[in-house]
């Protein structure tokens, strides 16, 4: 019969796992658990609703944002109903060009972003709209970036109608 390797430590049990797919944690309070390995994946079908002509947009290398129809505030990104009045939105198209607002470098991320890690991550503002736009900043080392520096935004050639068919670079 074949034992179950059984480990006090959690990260050995990690460990045992990755190799044979099964281990028992012998835990503090004195009970041990058996941990699998249970592979888990779901596909996710989502509308975007009012939001998918921005996803459009991107697959067209645009960028929409959108503007209050009673007090013309700009938002740089898509929002149906205006958060200073309560008023309907029209679309808008935001600049190709912005800059830096603030920035991050991420050295960890979730399990789809993690192969990419370290990334940067960038607050843009763009000239005359209200709001922020997040996304990547590409192609540049982390010592190089600056708040106030200019970006121009990139779409993916073949796109996958996620926010990151966008990304920024240094103009
Ligand atoms: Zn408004």
């Amino acid at each position: 019969m074949k034992s179950v390797k059984k480990f006090d430590k959690f990260g050995r049990v990690m460990k045992e796992i990755k190799k044979s797919g099964v281990a028992i944690y012998a835990d503090p309070a004195g009970t041990e658990d058996l941990v699998v390995l249970s592979p888990y994946r779901i596909n996710y079908i989502h509308s975007y609703a009012e939001d998918s002509k921005f996803f459009l947009g991107l697959a067209q290398g645009k960028l929409l944002g959108s503007i209050c129809r009673n007090c013309k505030y700009k938002y740089g990104t898509p929002r149906s109903h205006c958060m200073e009045c309560g008023s309907k939105t029209d679309w808008m198209e935001l600049p190709l060009v912005g800059k830096v607002h603030s920035w991050t470098t991420c050295y960890f991320g979730s399990e789809e972003f993690l192969k990419e890690t370290p990334f940067n991550l960038a607050v843009v503002e763009f000239e005359g709209v209200n709001t922020l736009f997040l996304s990547r900043l590409a192609g540049v080392k982390e010592s190089d970036i600056f708040i106030g520096m200019k970006v121009k935004a990139n779409f993916r050639k073949h796109p996958k109608y996620l926010v990151s068919d966008v990304y920024f670079t240094a103009k």
